[in-house]
């Protein structure tokens, strides 16, 4: 019988297939005892199933690269660690040794038991930790029961269940799933962030649908509205075939905007550089007609092995990234970690209670001079290859930049010594994302010589909105009077005194912002190469000077529904 269901539209495209039910874990396992003499054989079966999950896991992290690196390793890392908690391994075999438990049931127990533990810490990030706990325990419980019937990879399925883990997206993207129907999670959570980046239609808040819906059934998912219909009809499938047709149109039509040039209707060039992080990215942005590498994170670098990377190692990546935009500015940051994440790069550095507002940053990287000296030399070795700049983050005061142009100047004299050819000219600029430097732009303003507004940690500071934290997903906006209001006085300050201002957040890589930043006067954008076409198409259909009359209206919201009340008129304006 035709069923329809609506949640929220995470991540656009549209899919007709078979569903593939996943019902949440606890749903699925009921007490069960085993015989005395089965109790060997349950316990190499659980051990056979850590060893697999510890592999996929493993290889999880290896086929990670670019921005999803730093988006899922992180998930991916805490579950592994999860995973070789003695007290969790120790607890499984007693519960199978001693209670003579099945495997599937031990689970059960220790999963609820380490809920607890997590449910009662003070601590509200550890207290959200519980979910990685679930999201081990089912990886263990699907690979208790691989290999039977129903079990193994969703290919050309759509997935149907309560909630996705950011770090299982990537794993079905490749087995092929067709598109993701979740009955929990949100449009602004992880997972549908990086839903969007894969191209993976995803609907969330589906209430009902798992009560619906058995493996087998067909769908069709429209992840633009967030409808999803269980034995569609006619009319639902003439309806499905007109969306996949629109969707092939546009893709195509976005295809021909590679070579085209990012340009208002009134013709005002914009520029669009990509945010890159690893080799892939770089291609990508080359291949896309980015105008160059508006922010390329070395963090990956120093998170892909056990300690820091070398010089040769830094230089190399550099460079070649240098070398792959063949003659376009690059724009490489320098080293943005804080104590939360220092250990996986080989630093030790002592616990803070808060690494968000703690040495992080180029405040690591002065403190910690002797690796801030080898970046500054591969740097500036990459830098005889084509045109690079510096980028610095968390800048806060003038005395960070003057040390830091201070390194540069002497870093290139040593280099120079020695016979590298080194850039006469490699810009330095500042990160802008500490709400202090926003604000004191003009007395910051001779230490730089470009500058590049880093909206998810500037919201997160101006708005006392950690970043992190989903429940605060709705808060965390730059869609507030404040945000608005320091951006346009960065962009004109910037503009007034001569220096190239970009936004390199999330937020210039979303095609909706288009008109908004684009009437607070920004000219320069910086986004991952996912949504660059979109973006270029965005801008393509804007009336620059239409947009900068209104910039008034827009000064003068005073709440999140008045600006976006302006962001529609914008775009049916547009
Ligand atoms: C930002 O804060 O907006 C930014 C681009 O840097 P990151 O996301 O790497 O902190
Ligand atoms: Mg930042």
């Amino acid at each position: 019988m035709r069923r329809a269901f609506t949640g929220h539209g995470a991540s656009r495209g549209s899919a007709l297939g078979h569903a593939r039910v996943r019902l949440p874990f606890l749903f699925e396992v009921s007490e069960q005892h085993i015989a005395e003499a089965d109790v060997a054989t349950e316990l190499a079966r659980l051990h056979a199933a850590i060893q697999d999950v510890r592999a996929e896991l493993h290889a999880a992290r290896e086929r990670l690269h670019g921005a999803l690196a730093h988006e899922v390793g992180e998930f991916l890392d805490l579950h592994a660690l999860l995973l070789d908690d003695p007290e969790l391994l120790q607890g499984l075999d007693a519960l199978i040794r001693d209670s003579r438990y099945s495997a599937d049931y031990a689970l059960r127990l220790q999963r609820d038991r380490l809920a607890a533990v997590f449910a009662a810490m003070d601590d509200d990030y550890f207290r959200s930790r519980s979910e990685d706990v679930d999201q081990v325990i089912g990886r263990l419980h699907a690979a208790l029961h691989r290999g039977e019937p129903h079990a193994g990879g969703v290919a050309g399925e759509i997935l149907v269940t309560d909630t996705v883990a950011p770090a299982e997206l990537v794993q079905l993207q490749s087995q092929g799933v067709l598109a993701i129907v979740t009955t929990g999670g949100s449009m602004l959570s992880h997972a549908a962030i990086l839903a969007r980046s894969l191209h993976i239609p995803l609907v969330v808040g589906a209430g009902e649908v798992l009560q619906h819906v058995n493996d087998g059934d067909v769908l069709v998912v429209d992840g633009a509205r967030g409808r999803v219909v269980v034995s569609p009809d006619a009319s639902d499938l003439r309806g499905y075939r007109t969306r996949r047709r629109d969707e092939q149109h546009e893709r195509r039509q976005l295809h021909r905007l590679r070579r085209e040039p990012t340009r208002t209707l009134d013709g005002v060039d914009i520029r669009l550089y990509a945010n890159a992080e690893s080799r892939d990215d770089v291609a990508e942005a080359h291949a896309l007609g980015a105008a160059g590498l508006g922010l390329y994170r070395t963090e990956y670098l120093f998170l892909q092995g056990s300690a820091a990377p070398d010089e040769d190692t830094q230089f190399r990546a550099y460079r070649d990234a240098v070398l792959g935009m063949t003659g376009r500015t690059v724009t490489i940051r320098t080293l943005d970690l804080g104590a939360d994440k220092a250990d996986r790069a080989g630093l030790t550095l002592p616990r803070e209670p808060n690494p968000a507002l703690g040495c992080r940053g180029v405040r690591l990287s002065l403190a910690r001079g002797d690796i801030f000296a080898i970046q500054m030399r591969a740097l500036l070795r990459a830098s005889g290859y084509g045109p690079l700049r510096i980028l610095v983050p968390m800048v806060a005061t003038r005395d960070e930049m003057l040390q830091v142009a201070a390194l540069l100047r002497s870093t290139r004299e040593a280099l120079r010594a020695e016979g590298h050819h080194v850039a006469d000219e490699v810009p330095l600029g500042a990160m802008i994302e500490v709400p202090a430097a926003a604000l004191a732009l003009p007395a910051l303003a001779d230490t730089v010589d470009f500058v590049s507004i880093g909206t998810n940690d500037l919201v997160q500071y101006m708005l006392a909105a950690d970043r992190n934290n989903d429940a605060l997903e709705d808060l965390h906006s730059p869609l507030h009077p404040a945000v608005l209001r320091v951006l346009r006085d960065v962009i004109r300050t910037g503009r007034a005194r001569g220096l190239p201002v970009a936004v390199c957040g999330e937020m210039a890589g979303d095609p909706a912002f288009v008109p908004l930043l684009l009437a607070l006067g920004l000219e320069e954008f910086s986004l991952h190469p996912a949504t660059l076409l979109e973006v270029r198409q965005a801008i393509r259909a804007c009336d620059l000077g239409a947009l900068r009359r209104r910039a008034g209206a827009l000064m003068r919201a005073r709440d999140r529904a008045g600006i976006d009340r302006w962001m529609r008129q914008a775009s049916t304006a547009a």
